[in-house]
Protein backbone atom coordinates (compact mmCIF):
# COMPACT_ATOMS: atom_id res chain seq x y z
CA UNK A 1 0.00 0.00 0.00
CA UNK A 2 1.78 3.34 -1.16
CA UNK A 3 0.55 6.56 0.76
CA UNK A 4 0.05 9.29 -1.48
CA UNK A 5 -0.93 13.15 -1.67
CA UNK A 6 -2.54 14.65 1.51
CA UNK A 7 -5.94 15.13 0.31
CA UNK A 8 -7.79 16.94 3.75
CA UNK A 9 -5.94 18.14 7.22
CA UNK A 10 -9.27 18.17 10.05
CA UNK A 11 -8.65 19.20 13.48
CA UNK A 12 -7.22 15.81 14.61
CA UNK A 13 -6.69 13.60 11.48
CA UNK A 14 -5.45 13.89 8.34
CA UNK A 15 -6.51 12.10 5.43
CA UNK A 16 -3.99 10.60 3.05
CA UNK A 17 -4.61 8.71 -0.62
CA UNK A 18 -3.60 5.99 -1.64
CA UNK A 19 -2.97 3.67 -5.20
CA UNK A 20 -6.08 1.93 -4.12
CA UNK A 21 -8.70 4.48 -5.60
CA UNK A 22 -11.37 2.80 -2.83
CA UNK A 23 -8.56 3.38 0.25
CA UNK A 24 -7.52 5.47 2.54
CA UNK A 25 -5.20 7.04 4.78
CA UNK A 26 -6.37 8.44 7.96
CA UNK A 27 -3.23 9.76 10.21
CA UNK A 28 -4.20 10.41 13.82
CA UNK A 29 -2.69 13.54 14.99
CA UNK A 30 -2.02 14.68 18.86
CA UNK A 31 -4.03 17.76 18.06
CA UNK A 32 -6.97 18.16 20.52
CA UNK A 33 -9.64 20.85 19.63
CA UNK A 34 -12.60 21.92 21.28
CA UNK A 35 -15.74 24.51 20.65
CA UNK A 36 -15.42 23.70 16.89
CA UNK A 37 -11.80 24.34 16.61
CA UNK A 38 -11.74 27.34 18.60
CA UNK A 39 -9.21 25.99 21.00
CA UNK A 40 -6.72 23.44 19.75
CA UNK A 41 -3.89 22.12 21.92
CA UNK A 42 -1.03 19.08 21.77
CA UNK A 43 -1.42 16.50 23.76
CA UNK A 44 1.07 13.74 23.92
CA UNK A 45 0.08 10.37 22.85
CA UNK A 46 -2.92 11.15 21.61
CA UNK A 47 -2.92 10.30 17.93
CA UNK A 48 -1.20 6.82 19.05
CA UNK A 49 -4.00 5.87 21.34
CA UNK A 50 -6.93 7.16 19.39
CA UNK A 51 -5.82 5.09 16.14
CA UNK A 52 -5.62 2.22 19.00
CA UNK A 53 -8.67 2.55 20.63
CA UNK A 54 -10.59 3.22 17.24
CA UNK A 55 -9.56 -0.07 15.38
CA UNK A 56 -10.37 -1.87 18.40
CA UNK A 57 -13.79 -0.71 18.61
CA UNK A 58 -13.99 -0.99 14.69
CA UNK A 59 -13.42 -4.36 14.75
CA UNK A 60 -15.68 -4.80 17.91
CA UNK A 61 -18.70 -3.43 15.54
CA UNK A 62 -17.78 -5.03 12.71
CA UNK A 63 -17.57 -8.64 14.46
CA UNK A 64 -21.14 -7.61 15.40
CA UNK A 65 -22.49 -7.06 11.79
CA UNK A 66 -22.20 -3.31 11.39
CA UNK A 67 -20.19 -2.01 8.15
CA UNK A 68 -17.54 -0.12 9.23
CA UNK A 69 -14.38 1.65 7.18
CA UNK A 70 -11.83 -0.01 9.06
CA UNK A 71 -9.61 -2.12 6.79
CA UNK A 72 -6.12 -2.49 8.54
CA UNK A 73 -3.69 -0.79 11.32
CA UNK A 74 -0.60 0.41 9.44
CA UNK A 75 1.03 2.32 11.98
CA UNK A 76 0.85 3.98 15.56
CA UNK A 77 -0.50 7.32 14.00
CA UNK A 78 -2.08 5.44 10.98
CA UNK A 79 -4.88 3.41 9.63
CA UNK A 80 -5.98 2.10 6.55
CA UNK A 81 -9.78 2.65 6.08
CA UNK A 82 -12.55 2.44 2.90
CA UNK A 83 -12.44 5.98 1.54
CA UNK A 84 -16.26 6.65 1.80
CA UNK A 85 -18.13 9.94 0.46
CA UNK A 86 -18.91 11.42 3.51
CA UNK A 87 -22.51 12.52 4.59
CA UNK A 88 -21.86 16.11 6.48
CA UNK A 89 -23.90 15.02 9.44
CA UNK A 90 -23.15 13.82 12.95
CA UNK A 91 -25.66 11.38 14.30
CA UNK A 92 -25.59 11.84 18.11
CA UNK A 93 -27.13 9.04 20.65
CA UNK A 94 -27.49 9.54 24.05
CA UNK A 95 -28.39 7.58 27.15
CA UNK A 96 -27.75 9.93 30.01
CA UNK A 97 -28.11 14.08 29.59
CA UNK A 98 -24.83 16.16 29.17
CA UNK A 99 -23.55 18.71 26.96
CA UNK A 100 -25.51 20.67 24.62
CA UNK A 101 -28.33 18.90 25.68
CA UNK A 102 -28.13 19.48 29.20
CA UNK A 103 -27.53 23.54 28.16
CA UNK A 104 -30.27 23.46 25.75
CA UNK A 105 -33.11 21.75 27.19
CA UNK A 106 -31.89 22.79 30.87
CA UNK A 107 -31.94 19.46 32.73
CA UNK A 108 -29.83 17.91 35.13
CA UNK A 109 -26.20 16.44 33.83
CA UNK A 110 -26.38 12.67 34.04
CA UNK A 111 -30.28 12.16 34.00
CA UNK A 112 -31.09 8.53 32.43
CA UNK A 113 -33.14 9.34 28.92
CA UNK A 114 -35.62 6.30 28.69
CA UNK A 115 -35.20 5.63 26.02
CA UNK A 116 -32.10 6.68 24.18
CA UNK A 117 -32.42 9.78 22.17
CA UNK A 118 -31.16 9.92 18.65
CA UNK A 119 -29.94 13.51 17.04
CA UNK A 120 -28.42 15.17 14.16
CA UNK A 121 -25.73 18.24 13.43
CA UNK A 122 -24.48 19.37 10.75
CA UNK A 123 -20.95 19.26 9.98
CA UNK A 124 -20.35 22.38 9.60
CA UNK A 125 -18.00 24.17 11.88
CA UNK A 126 -18.14 27.54 10.81
CA UNK A 127 -21.35 27.42 11.51
CA UNK A 128 -21.05 26.13 14.81
CA UNK A 129 -22.54 22.66 14.17
CA UNK A 130 -26.41 23.69 14.40
CA UNK A 131 -29.00 20.79 15.33
CA UNK A 132 -31.51 20.07 12.50
CA UNK A 133 -33.50 17.56 12.02
CA UNK A 134 -34.67 14.63 9.06
CA UNK A 135 -36.32 16.83 6.68
CA UNK A 136 -33.31 19.31 6.53
CA UNK A 137 -31.23 15.96 5.39
CA UNK A 138 -33.24 15.53 2.83
CA UNK A 139 -34.50 18.83 1.67
CA UNK A 140 -30.97 20.07 1.51
CA UNK A 141 -29.60 17.29 0.11
CA UNK A 142 -27.39 16.11 2.28
CA UNK A 143 -28.50 12.17 2.40
CA UNK A 144 -31.83 10.57 1.28
CA UNK A 145 -34.42 9.50 3.78
CA UNK A 146 -33.38 5.91 3.11
CA UNK A 147 -29.91 6.71 3.57
CA UNK A 148 -31.04 8.18 7.12
CA UNK A 149 -33.20 5.45 8.19
CA UNK A 150 -30.01 3.12 7.94
CA UNK A 151 -28.03 5.61 9.58
CA UNK A 152 -30.29 5.64 12.53
CA UNK A 153 -30.33 1.77 12.25
CA UNK A 154 -26.25 1.40 12.76
CA UNK A 155 -26.27 4.16 15.31
CA UNK A 156 -28.93 2.72 17.86
CA UNK A 157 -26.56 -1.29 16.35
CA UNK A 158 -23.58 0.71 18.22
CA UNK A 159 -25.58 1.81 21.16
CA UNK A 160 -26.22 -1.84 21.69
CA UNK A 161 -22.97 -3.26 21.11
CA UNK A 162 -21.02 -0.24 23.02
CA UNK A 163 -23.12 0.09 25.93
CA UNK A 164 -21.98 -3.24 27.00
CA UNK A 165 -18.94 -3.10 25.73
CA UNK A 166 -18.32 -0.10 28.11
CA UNK A 167 -20.69 -1.64 30.63
CA UNK A 168 -18.58 -4.67 31.37
CA UNK A 169 -15.32 -2.65 32.24
CA UNK A 170 -16.80 -0.40 34.70
CA UNK A 171 -17.96 2.92 32.10
CA UNK A 172 -21.07 4.95 31.38
CA UNK A 173 -21.37 4.98 27.87
CA UNK A 174 -23.22 8.23 28.05
CA UNK A 175 -23.36 9.62 24.76
CA UNK A 176 -21.44 9.31 21.33
CA UNK A 177 -21.25 11.21 17.80
CA UNK A 178 -21.45 8.99 14.58
CA UNK A 179 -20.88 9.64 10.92
CA UNK A 180 -21.17 7.55 7.93
CA UNK A 181 -20.32 7.92 4.38
CA UNK A 182 -20.96 6.22 1.04
CA UNK A 183 -18.50 3.39 -0.27
CA UNK A 184 -18.27 2.91 -3.86
CA UNK A 185 -20.84 -0.38 -3.70
CA UNK A 186 -23.37 2.27 -2.51
CA UNK A 187 -23.61 0.99 0.97
CA UNK A 188 -23.98 3.11 4.11
CA UNK A 189 -20.83 2.29 6.02
CA UNK A 190 -19.30 3.74 9.76
CA UNK A 191 -16.57 6.40 9.43
CA UNK A 192 -14.19 8.80 11.01
CA UNK A 193 -13.52 7.35 14.78
CA UNK A 194 -14.66 5.74 17.52
CA UNK A 195 -12.58 7.14 20.54
CA UNK A 196 -12.66 9.46 23.82
CA UNK A 197 -12.82 12.21 21.54
CA UNK A 198 -16.17 12.13 20.41
CA UNK A 199 -17.91 9.98 22.99
CA UNK A 200 -18.61 10.58 27.14
CA UNK A 201 -17.48 8.26 29.04
CA UNK A 202 -17.87 7.95 32.71
CA UNK A 203 -16.75 5.54 35.74
CA UNK A 204 -19.56 3.55 36.94
CA UNK A 205 -18.70 3.88 40.11
CA UNK A 206 -17.35 7.37 40.92
CA UNK A 207 -19.17 8.88 37.74
CA UNK A 208 -15.05 10.22 36.77
CA UNK A 209 -15.44 11.79 33.52
CA UNK A 210 -13.00 9.84 31.20
CA UNK A 211 -13.25 11.39 27.81
CA UNK A 212 -12.68 14.97 26.24
CA UNK A 213 -14.77 16.54 28.87
CA UNK A 214 -11.48 16.54 30.59
CA UNK A 215 -9.98 18.82 28.08
CA UNK A 216 -13.28 21.01 27.41
CA UNK A 217 -13.52 21.38 31.28
CA UNK A 218 -9.85 21.89 32.28
CA UNK A 219 -9.95 18.58 34.24
CA UNK A 220 -6.57 17.24 33.73
CA UNK A 221 -4.97 14.12 32.92
CA UNK A 222 -6.58 13.48 28.89
CA UNK A 223 -4.67 10.92 28.00
CA UNK A 224 -4.38 9.58 31.59
CA UNK A 225 -7.94 8.84 31.47
CA UNK A 226 -7.75 7.51 27.88
CA UNK A 227 -4.57 4.99 28.67
CA UNK A 228 -7.32 3.95 31.50
CA UNK A 229 -10.32 3.22 29.39
CA UNK A 230 -8.25 1.34 27.00
CA UNK A 231 -6.48 -0.49 29.48
CA UNK A 232 -9.96 -1.38 31.11
CA UNK A 233 -11.44 -2.91 27.40
CA UNK A 234 -8.14 -4.69 26.86
CA UNK A 235 -6.96 -2.38 23.90
CA UNK A 236 -3.62 -3.29 23.02
CA UNK A 237 -1.38 -0.03 23.21
P1 LIG B 1 -12.72 17.44 11.21
O1 LIG B 1 -12.98 17.45 9.74
O2 LIG B 1 -13.97 17.43 12.03
O3 LIG B 1 -11.77 18.51 11.63
P2 LIG B 1 -10.81 15.22 11.49
O4 LIG B 1 -9.60 15.98 11.86
O5 LIG B 1 -11.11 14.01 12.27
O6 LIG B 1 -12.15 16.03 11.61
O7 LIG B 1 -10.67 14.93 9.96
C1 LIG B 1 -10.98 13.75 9.37
C2 LIG B 1 -11.83 14.03 8.15
O8 LIG B 1 -11.86 12.85 7.36
C3 LIG B 1 -13.29 14.36 8.51
O9 LIG B 1 -13.73 15.41 7.68
C4 LIG B 1 -14.04 13.08 8.20
O10 LIG B 1 -15.38 13.33 7.82
C5 LIG B 1 -13.21 12.50 7.06
N1 LIG B 1 -13.25 11.04 6.99
C6 LIG B 1 -13.23 10.20 8.04
N2 LIG B 1 -13.27 8.91 7.64
C7 LIG B 1 -13.30 8.94 6.28
C8 LIG B 1 -13.37 7.93 5.27
N3 LIG B 1 -13.38 6.64 5.60
N4 LIG B 1 -13.40 8.32 3.98
C9 LIG B 1 -13.39 9.66 3.66
N5 LIG B 1 -13.32 10.65 4.56
C10 LIG B 1 -13.29 10.31 5.87
N1 LIG C 1 -19.32 15.35 19.51
C1 LIG C 1 -18.24 15.19 18.64
N2 LIG C 1 -18.00 16.15 17.71
C2 LIG C 1 -18.75 17.26 17.60
C3 LIG C 1 -19.85 17.43 18.49
C4 LIG C 1 -20.09 16.47 19.43
O1 LIG C 1 -17.55 14.18 18.71
O2 LIG C 1 -18.49 18.10 16.73
C5 LIG C 1 -19.61 14.31 20.51
C6 LIG C 1 -19.29 14.75 21.92
O3 LIG C 1 -17.99 14.36 22.30
C7 LIG C 1 -20.33 14.02 22.75
C8 LIG C 1 -21.53 13.87 21.79
O4 LIG C 1 -20.99 14.04 20.48
O5 LIG C 1 -19.88 12.72 23.08
C9 LIG C 1 -22.62 14.87 22.04
O6 LIG C 1 -22.06 16.16 22.02
P1 LIG C 1 -22.95 17.43 22.45
O7 LIG C 1 -24.04 17.63 21.46
O8 LIG C 1 -23.35 17.29 23.87
O9 LIG C 1 -21.96 18.65 22.24
P2 LIG C 1 -20.76 19.22 23.10
O10 LIG C 1 -21.36 19.94 24.24
O11 LIG C 1 -19.93 18.05 23.50
O12 LIG C 1 -20.08 20.10 22.11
Amino acid sequence: MEKREELYRGKAKSVYKTDDADRLILLFRNDTSAFDGKRIEQLDRKGMVNNKFNAFIMQKLEAAGIPTQFDKLLADNEVLVKKLDMIPVECVVRNYAAGSLVKRLGVEEGMKLNPYTFELFLKDDAKGDPFINESHVVAFGWGTAEQLVRMKELSLKVNDVLTKLFDDAGLLLVDFKLEFGVFSDGSIVLGDEFSPDGCRLWDKDTKKKMDKDRFRQGLGDVIEAYEEVAKRLGVPL
